[in-house]
């Protein structure tokens, strides 16, 4: 791993909720607090930036603290690192009256209440969370973030029946299962340690069944019979819950079933820079290209993972 992880180089993130503000209006509120709009957040204390990824994402110090600020406890802004805001932004959901969408892993919310704004509040947005505490924090977050559009169930993704009626209009999907959190930055002296051979082992016992679990959530998701789109993303740096994950989805019944191909890079964050990584991709550069990598210290973000399968009924699927 190269660069610095240390938290006090990512910029504080501030999301600004499409559902009750403008970011226009959050960075004039911000100007009449003593911010100015120029300079750069990682220097200065004083300076915010507009980010130039995400719309309504704003850039701050990393020692800057909002938690007095009275428009986090109104659901005005959410405090959401910047990769991410990636996996919803990738999927974009449509924002219709008839859009059905599910965010399979939703506690404790910030991508549901992303997902929530970017449909501006209509359509029908299931939110599924299994752990029941992490449900109740989830149920909190869609009030304080007024997202009228979500229907938030304590259940297993794995138990919801892709054939039942309720779910036959789900067109689009967002997966981010529980992974080993090894790209958060508070979290990444592990991989500095030096290990003895057990603690690989168990480790990579660890990983493999993380990423069993992980390719069961995303072979579930291909079952729902409408679904376009699916976005799968973690925030771990290890290939064994990413690419190789995405391999295998790939190869499985369910894709080629269902012809599900991985998106091409042009409709997956086209500007960002680190992409998949080619040794875990089979040698396709296509495929290493359509997905999106985030490296701690270097990208001024969590390490990340996001990956986007959609239908391709045209083609047979072979891997490309
Ligand atoms: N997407 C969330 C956000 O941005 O706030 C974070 C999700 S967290 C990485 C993964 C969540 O998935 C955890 O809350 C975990 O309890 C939940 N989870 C794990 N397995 C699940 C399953 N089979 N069905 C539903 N939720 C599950």
């Amino acid at each position: 791993q190269g660069g610095d992880a240390r938290a006090d180089l990512i910029p504080r993130y501030v999301r600004v909720n499409a559902l009750l503000w403008t970011v226009d209006k959050a960075v004039q509120y911000f100007i009449s607090k003593g911010f100015e709009e120029h300079g750069n957040p990682l220097d200065s204390k004083s300076s915010i930036r507009r980010d130039e990824h995400i719309s309504n994402l704003l850039l701050f110090h990393p020692s800057v603290s909002f938690r007095d600020e009275p428009m986090l406890a109104s659901g005005k802004i959410i405090l959401q690192d910047k990769a991410s805001c990636f996996p919803a932004t990738v999927l974009a959901p449509p924002a219709h009256d008839n859009a059905h969408v599910i965010d399979a892993t939703a506690a404790p919310g910030n991508k549901t209440t992303l997902l929530s704004s970017i449909m501006k509040g209509q359509g029908k947005l299931y939110a599924f969370e299994r752990d029941k505490r992490r449900f109740e924090t989830l149920v909190k977050m869609l009030a304080k973030a007024h997202c009228s559009n979500v229907e938030p169930t304590n259940t297993d993704f794995l138990s919801v029946d892709p054939l039942g009626t309720t779910y036959s209009r789900v067109s689009h999907v967002l997966l981010d299962p529980s992974c080993s959190g090894s790209g958060i930055v508070n979290r990444l002296d592990h991989l500095l340690e030096t290990e003895d051979e057990n603690d690989t082992n168990d480790k990579e016992e660890r990983l493999q069944k993380l990423a069993a679990f992980q390719l069961l959530m995303i072979k579930h998701a291909m079952k729902f019979p409408a679904v376009e789109k699916i976005v799968y993303s973690t925030c771990s740096v290890h290939a064994t819950e990413n690419e190789e994950v995405v391999c295998q989805a790939l190869a499985s019944d369910e894709a080629r079933t269902g012809h599900f191909v991985l998106a091409r890079r042009k409709d997956v964050l086209p500007t960002w820079q680190r992409r998949g990584l080619l040794e875990k991709m089979a040698g396709s550069i296509e495929n290493a290209d359509a997905l999106v990598r985030c490296m701690p210290g270097e990208d001024h973000t969590n390490g990340f993972f996001v990956s986007c399968f959609v239908r391709d009924r045209g083609n047979s699927n072979e891997i490309r």
